[in-house]
């Protein structure tokens, strides 16, 4: 299978200030230019976990098979890392079709979405990340191909310009965003599958610390891929990152045999990331709620300007993780630290 790229991919707003964290699901740009592609499953059976979503998605490419025809189009939607883009692969592969991966940034003029929906082969997958980022010209060049697989052109200028219509090819439409709620109602409505990924059990992350391991010819005790897996926020590209990190370590220390459950916590120590995958970003956000405002609630504007960082980046690459742990809170009146987040901070409970 091809993978045809186009543009510039996961340039979300995590791509600002906390591009350096390591717990950052976002892409890198060491992971951009190197590795992430030999690591990402090939086929349904190699993608771990996610089970609800690869049982819906066999029997949808089974029957499209069987019907001669395009899979229906798909909207996978989760935060960054879960594995949107490898599934895109996995579906095109298993399709036996070659997927053409872009991301809605780099369609900003119309002819650049024109140009993928016309040289689409038919059956084939076009895998357009960030997608609620679409201009409206795109968007409304994509109705019509989605529908119909029609796309309807301007061509000419003043009296002159006329309407022309193309056919396409048939085609499958993998649509992938961290923000379903920004994406429009009528593009939503057209596709056929629309499916959210989960945040990884320990179970699953520490098989894909495994699989990964043997990628990079490394051998971890069991206690340590069960440590990487607890420190990854449940994100797969995350997981591969931190073991990047204590593969560094173990050739520093001369110790690339065995990677046992201390090494990988020196390595992840050294990069502020503690037992539960909190970093440095994280405390310091928890740390200004509970120290300079009893725990909240604060607004969000007041909390960026106190850490001097966007909200915006606030919003979508710190505050995911320490609501999913229930750290956090997000009320009408602001944010507020749980009971849970105290105790982590070693701060009583709140009465
Ligand atoms: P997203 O598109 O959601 O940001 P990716 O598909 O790029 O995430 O996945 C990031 C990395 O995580 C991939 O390179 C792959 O190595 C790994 N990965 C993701 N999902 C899985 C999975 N289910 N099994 C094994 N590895 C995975």
């Amino acid at each position: 299978m091809a993978i045809l790229s186009s543009g510039d991919s996961n340039q979300g707003p995590s791509s600002s200030r906390a591009k350096s964290r390591v717990v950052d699901g976002a892409l890198t740009q060491e992971e951009k230019s190197s590795s992430e592609d030999g690591l990402r499953p090939q086929r349904l059976d190699e993608y771990i976990g996610q089970a609800e979503l690869k049982q819906i998605l066999n029997i949808a490419v089974k029957a499209a098979i069987e019907r001669g025809e395009a899979l229906d189009h798909v909207l996978l939607y989760g935060p960054p890392g879960l594995g949107k883009t490898t599934m895109a692969l996995v579906l095109a592969e298993e399709l036996g079709v070659k997927c053409r991966v872009t991301s809605a940034p780099a369609l900003e003029r119309p002819r650049d979405i024109v140009g993928l929906l016309v040289n689409l082969q038919p059956r084939e997958l076009l895998f357009i990340d960030e997608i609620h980022r679409l201009t409206r010209v795109a968007e409304e060049l994509l109705y019509p191909a989605l529908e119909d697989r029609r796309l309807d052109i301007n061509v000419g200028k003043g009296s002159t310009a006329r309407m022309r219509s193309l056919r396409l090819n048939p085609f499958t439409l993998v649509g992938a965003t961290t923000k379903a709620g920004s994406l429009s109602s009528p593009l939503r409505d057209r596709f056929g599958l629309i499916q959210r990924l989960e945040f990884y059990g320990l179970d699953d992350l520490q098989k894909i610390v495994q699989r990964a391991s043997g990628f990079m010819g490394l051998v971890l005790t069991n206690d340590a891929s069960n440590e990487i897996a607890r420190r990854c926020r449940g994100t797969p590209r995350i997981a591969n990152r931190l073991l990047r990190r204590v593969r560094d370590v173990s050739i520093v220390r001369g110790k690339n045999t065995v990677i046992d459950e201390h090494l990988v916590d020196e390595a992840l120590s050294l990069h502020s990331v503690d037992r539960i995958g909190l970093d440095a970003s994280d405390r310091r956000f928890l740390k200004l709620l509970l120290e300079s405002y009893n725990g909240g609630p604060v607004g969000l504007e007041t909390i960026a300007a106190a850490l001097g960082d966007d909200p915006n980046t606030i919003e979508s690459v710190v505050e995911p993780f320490l609501l999913q742990l229930g750290f956090i809170q997000r009320t009408s009146r602001g944010r507020v630290v749980t009971n849970l987040g105290r105790s982590h901070l070693g701060w009583p409970d709140k009465k």
